[in-house]
């Protein structure tokens, strides 16, 4: 099959959240079980790839056409071509890739407009057809609109199935509807059934109204998605198609997040060598000024600072925590509240938590391999990547019972021996408490720990599973403009 995946942001060339690992690795995964796959992304200042110009384009935004080129690269040791783009104004100038300091860029709508129209004009200038165009959030629901308005009757695109994968959905892409002249598009499709959102223009509906098949990270996440409390307001749309809507966990590339092989942590380490890991930990302890114990627990965070992430429920219980014998390494950046929140306990409590208020992929590496326990007390959570890849290090997870979390962690019960890690289910502190609480208490049964941690280091969340399940949703796509796959 021909497939382009087209998506905002891309391991290694730039990341703020799971979308990235996800565009990175699962093109490799289809690759490797034979697909033509290629991708499409924009070439933001911190793009860093060998890459030459291979075509140049007009975009018509509204009333005003914008030069664009595209430039070829490779994803790293592989012969996947990435098609970046460059444009200076929209991407090529922007230290981030949608906001600063909390604050999105104002012409979001005219730079991902921009970046969703190239998208088919580009496929038709190089004269590359794809059996499926793979489009992820609202950065690029608007190439699926196009195919599907714009360009119905083109015999070019007659045979491309569209997919829609949804990473979370609280990002709705929401814009002015006065706006709408720059997507492309006129006041026809500013209607219920289309764009219209609360009198505003949301472009992940361009994805869930007119594609072939849509998906979520996690078969849970696909049925929270249908539901108010996670809809977002859109819950009803999402009934409407739960027929076409399929939940496909992620996978996590082994050839980054391995503890064997993995360049970027002071001591790599496998089951067979588990007991090197606490070198690690004492490098992390050094790293965040605290107290070298190997006897206290070192519980790890790495997030986006959002609120989806639960740190009000964490704010509520971390200080007795702190009082306690464990240690908090926090590494994360995003709202300035929950900035301020570490800040001020940083001051208190120096010798029980590190914070690292940045995006750190090496500093990362550390938490993964350093920490006893990781931690994702999420208020939703579709996939989430970092219970999987804490797996791998052995790192034991405590999450909450929501989306991907509770398809991939299940409380792990002392009597039989069963489960991955520290579960709870009612979004509040005190059930967090116990969780940790639980956590703390069997970290200190060594044996039982050390099992633990051998277990959920052979647990298997290799992309080579979920990549086939995305053929078979590729095939679906297909099966929907009418091709009978062979
Ligand atoms: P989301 O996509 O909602 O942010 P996921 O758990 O799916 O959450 O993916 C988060 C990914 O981003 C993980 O690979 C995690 O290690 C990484 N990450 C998040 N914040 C940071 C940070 N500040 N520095 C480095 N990596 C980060």
């Amino acid at each position: 099959m021909r497939i382009l995946l087209i998506s905002p942001e891309v391991v290694p060339f730039a990341k703020t959240g799971g979308l990235a690992d996800v565009a990175g690795a699962l093109p490799k995964a289809l690759k490797a079980i034979g697909h033509d796959v290629r991708v499409f992304m924009p070439r933001y200042k911190k793009v860093n790839c060998r890459m030459k110009k291979i075509n140049s384009l007009k975009v018509k935004l509204g009333g005003f056409t914008e030069n664009v080129n595209i430039c070829e690269g490779r994803i790293p040791d592989t012969d996947i071509p990435v098609y970046f783009v460059d444009h200076q104004k929209y991407f090529g100038s922007r230290e981030e890739l949608y906001q600063v300091k909390g604050i999105d860029y104002p012409d979001n709508l005219e730079r991902f407009s921009l970046f969703c129209q190239a998208a088919p004009l580009f496929l038709k200038a190089i004269n590359w057809k794809p059996d499926i165009v793979h489009c992820n959030d609202w950065q690029s629901a608007l190439v699926i609109a196009h195919l599907k308005v714009t360009y119905k009757n083109d015999p070019f695109f007659n045979r491309t199935g569209t997919v829609y994968s949804i990473h979370n959905m609280g990002y709705l892409g929401m814009f002015d509807k006065e706006d709408i002249y720059l997507t492309g598009f006129d006041w026809q499709i500013f209607k219920q059934d289309y764009l219209e959102f609360w009198d505003n223009l949301a472009l992940t509906k361009g994805g869930i109204a007119f594609a072939d098949v849509i998906n979520t990270v996690s078969e849970t996440y696909a049925r929270e998605i249908q539901t108010p409390e996670n809809g977002y307001g859109l819950d009803g749309m999402l009934r409407s198609r739960s027929r076409d809507i399929y939940g496909i966990i992620n996978g996590i590339d082994y050839d980054i997040w391995n503890p064997a092989t993995d360049k970027n942590i002071p001591r790599r380490y496998s089951t067979a060598t588990l007991s090197l890991k606490v070198e690690n930990k004492i490098q992390l302890q050094h790293k965040n000024s605290l107290p070298q114990k190997v006897e206290t627990p070192v519980i790890g965070m790495i997030s986006r600072l959002a609120d989806q992430k639960g740190f009000d429920i964490l704010a509520g219980v971390i200080e007795p925590l702190l009082h306690e014998h464990c240690q908090f390494v926090v590494l994360g950046t995003g709202e300035p509240k929950y900035h301020r929140l570490f800040q001020e306990l940083k001051q208190k409590y120096p010798n029980h938590i590190g914070i690292n208020l940045s995006f750190d992929a090496i500093f990362a590496e550390l938490i993964y391999s350093g920490a006893d326990m990781f931690l994702m007390p999420s208020r939703y959570e579709p996939c989430g990547l970092g219970q999987m890849i804490s797996f791998k290090y052995g790192t034991i997870p405590i999450v909450r019972k929501t989306g991907g979390l509770a398809d991939t962690v299940h409380n792990y019960d002392s009597k039989t021996g069963e489960g991955e890690g520290f579960v709870f289910e009612e979004y509040s502190s005190k059930a967090l408490l116990g969780a940790i609480n639980h956590a703390i208490e069997t970290f200190h049964k060594k044996s039982i720990w050390k099992s633990l941690q051998e277990k959920v280091m052979q647990l298997d969340y290799s992309w080579d599973a979920s990549a086939k399940k995305y053929v078979s949703l590729y095939m679906k796509a297909l099966e929907k403009v009418g091709i009978k796959p062979l």
